[in-house]
């Protein structure tokens, strides 16, 4: 036998239900943030949920200033590719533990979780820079992120039913179900599995083309020049980290509030836009 190096990856806490359909809105929903943290504060400020980092080294905490009654839902991605991962960190961990957040994780943050455990990763894809950045942070804060993600559920079904939010989307006879086909789905969307583009990303399908479902599906994961809704289900990915803009949309009002990025913190390996449509 040889020896194994990989330690266990047990959950550190229990996970939330998807189950959120008793939470009414106001949302206001946040897509892809990416580590760019100026463009979050500078959006939360814009929604009322004004937020500010405090402090250095191991005592740095955001605090939060907001007014606003609305409750802020994250599609998830919350590190690799831009400049300030642990910040959009400790914003996002301090809003869903005050309770004004609900979010759930994207497949970056997935990949860095396991990252945090010392498991075996390909740090790409943008999670140099975040590696990079968490080599200066603490222990406890390693810890505290640990706990964070994995108390996320992989998708929210909220406001009576009406909303569901997902890092990559999800399929209607998916919802509220928690199995390893609707995490993967929540996580990566509709893809084909181990089949890789020259990129070293698995080809993609454009799932909501075939949606029909009656709850409104909101996601991330594929940066979009712009948002628009296709069949009931909206992209809010619109490649911040990548030069792109920061958007959250507000609910039940269909509208979107946007921030433009400050600066291309990293170069998109494709061009914008849905992936094909898969042929059924
Ligand atoms: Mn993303």
């Amino acid at each position: 036998m040889t020896e194994t190096k990989l330690r266990t990856a047990e959950p550190t806490t229990t996970r939330r239900s998807p189950d959120g359909r008793e939470i009414r809105g106001p949302f206001d929903i946040i897509g892809d943030v990416h580590g760019c943290a100026a463009e979050l504060i500078e959006l939360l400020g814009k929604l009322g949920h004004g937020v500010r980092l405090v402090g250095d080294g191991e005592q740095r905490q955001a605090v939060y200033d907001g007014h606003s009654s609305r409750r802020l839902v994250f599609v998830g991605d919350f590190v690799d590719r831009g400049p300030r991962s642990p910040d959009v960190l400790r914003i996002v961990m301090t809003l869903v533990r005050t309770g004004v957040a609900l979010a759930v994780p994207g497949n970056h943050d997935a990949k860095f979780r396991r990252w945090l455990d010392g498991r075996d990763v390909k740090i790409s894809h943008g999670l140099e820079q975040t590696v990079a950045q968490m080599q200066l942070e603490g222990p406890v804060f390693h810890e505290e992120i640990r706990h964070f993600l994995d108390a996320l559920p992989f998708h929210l079904w909220l406001d009576g039913g009406g909303l569901v939010v997902a890092h990559a989307g999800i399929q209607a006879g998916m919802i509220g179900t928690e199995t390893e086909r609707t995490r993967s789905f929540c996580l990566f969307g509709d893809t084909d599995g181990g089949a890789r583009d020259p990129n070293g990303i698995s080809r993609r399908f454009h799932w909501a083309a075939h949606y029909s479902g009656s709850a409104a599906i909101v996601y991330g994961h594929t940066p979009v020049a712009d948002v628009a809704w296709v069949n009931n289900t909206l992209c809010i990915d619109t490649g911040c980290c990548f030069g792109g803009i920061l958007t959250a949309l507000q609910w039940p009002e269909r509208r979107t509030l946007q921030i433009p990025a400050r600066q291309t913190y990293a170069k998109a390996l494709r061009p914008f836009g849905h992936p094909p449509v898969r042929a059924i």
